[in-house]
């Protein structure tokens, strides 16, 4: 038996990131210095992309994308429900309109056919969320929006380094957005960045992370001046120049992390093949998956048939995603579930009128998903561990 906690997720911080940071505390530019605009720069350059812009979280990073494209009241911006509710609130924080939009079974991915279906004379974008570190249909949703001329979004926060078709998620799409959370693939405790190639959405997008003053302050410094003009009203979505220096390091070890990630996700793959009553997600052959999230469905009808076939009626069965979920917990595996579907949010529900069955796929989904540990500093022995946990809790016999 083993006591320990294996976490669905977890950082790596190591001694040069700490120096990293250790170095910009000594200097003259705690924030807006100029490891921003580096690390601005070196995202760029690794997602192919022209111009980054740094803020405060993904959550910014969000809200400045539906910015950028003028997102305001009597707007509506395509969402999926699979996601976590900032990709949706950022559209409310502009007086837009979230429409959920179904999912694909297989992949969680949003469904190009719905988006169709769901598009307005008030549609202005659309979100692709890259559920778990696998790409959307790039391609598809690119003819949507070009179809009728709407902006597309990836919220990428779960696939940085991932690719479709050869092009790095970073590429595919008018603005993509990334978040440093510590779950996160790279992290700067929080943090978050836009990657575009329209200049004009990168220099809207710098205006509002500074309160929509045109210049900033290490400018002014320098040119020898006081005067500034707010131009328009922002916030204060300023990311430090030490996470900066801390998202520096982080991304030089990002390749070598998606590789370890993959490894681990392909390991729970051939295992899992062998247990029918667990499925994992599809993957698509033409991408490449940086698996943020390993994501299991678990076949609760199959399930519920094979324990009464073997232990009859005597044992309580584990046959609901809660009561599997509590066995892998109390077993020492830090599963979790991502995501509740945001429209059933009671925030969405009372404001937008949201209700059960609007996206009857991600809700089926949701009742059967559960996240396994996957992070890089992972350890071979706790792979086996989850492995073993998963194949214990789906065919033993519980206690009663
Ligand atoms: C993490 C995450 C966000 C929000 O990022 P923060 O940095 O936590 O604000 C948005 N969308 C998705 C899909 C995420 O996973």
């Amino acid at each position: 038996m083993t006591n320990r906690f294996i976490p669905y997720g977890r950082q790596t911080i190591d001694e040069d990131d700490i120096q990293a940071v250790i170095e910009v505390l000594k200097s003259d530019w705690l924030t807006t210095g100029p490891l921003v605009e580096k690390f601005e720069q070196a995202v760029a350059d690794f997602v192919g992309a022209e111009y980054a812009v740094a803020v405060s979280s993904g959550t910014a990073a969000l809200h400045a994308a539906m910015y950028a494209i003028g997102v305001g009241p009597g707007d509506e911006v395509i969402v999926p429900p699979m996601t976590f509710a900032a990709t949706a609130n950022a559209v409310v924080f502009q007086g837009g309109t979230p429409v959920f939009v179904d999912v694909e079974e297989s992949t969680l991915l949003i469904d190009p056919e719905m988006v169709e279906a769901m598009i307005t004379p008030c549609t202005k974008a659309i979100v692709a969320v890259d559920y778990a570190g696998q790409p959307c249909n790039y391609e598809a949703l690119q003819k949507i929006a070009d179809r009728h001329g709407l902006f597309l979004i990836a919220d990428a926060c779960h696939s940085i380094g991932g690719k479709y078709k050869e092009c790095r998620c970073g590429g595919l799409a008018d603005l993509t957005i990334f978040s440093f959370h510590p779950v996160k693939h790279i992290t700067t405790g929080e943090g978050g960045m836009i990657v575009t190639d329209n200049v004009d959405f990168a220099e809207k997008m710098r205006r509002f992370r500074n309160h929509g003053i045109a210049t900033d302050h290490r400018r002014r410094t320098e040119n020898g001046t006081w005067y500034y003009e707010m131009v328009d009203i922002g916030y204060n979505y300023r990311i430090t120049d030490f996470q900066c220096a801390l998202g520096l390091s982080q991304l030089r070890k990002l390749p070598g992390w998606i590789v370890r990630r993959r490894d681990i996700a392909h390991c729970y793959d051939d295992a899992f093949a062998e247990i029918s009553a667990v499925r994992p997600l599809d993957v698509s052959p033409d991408i490449l998956h940086a698996y943020h999230l390993y994501v299991l469905r678990f076949n609760l009808v199959e399930l519920r048939t094979t324990r009464t076939e073997i232990f009859s009626a005597l044992v309580e069965l584990r046959t609901t995603r809660t009561e599997i979920f509590s066995a892998l917990r109390e077993q020492g595996i830090g599963v979790n579930v991502h995501y509740i579907p945001v429209h059933l949010h009671p925030f969405y529900r009372e404001r937008f009128g949201c209700r059960n069955g609007d996206c009857p796929v991600a809700e089926t989904a949701y009742e059967q998903i559960i996240s396994l540990p996957v992070f890089p500093a992972m350890a071979d022995k706790d792979v086996s561990e989850v492995i073993r946990t998963v194949s214990r809790v789906v065919y033993e016999v519980p206690k009663v």
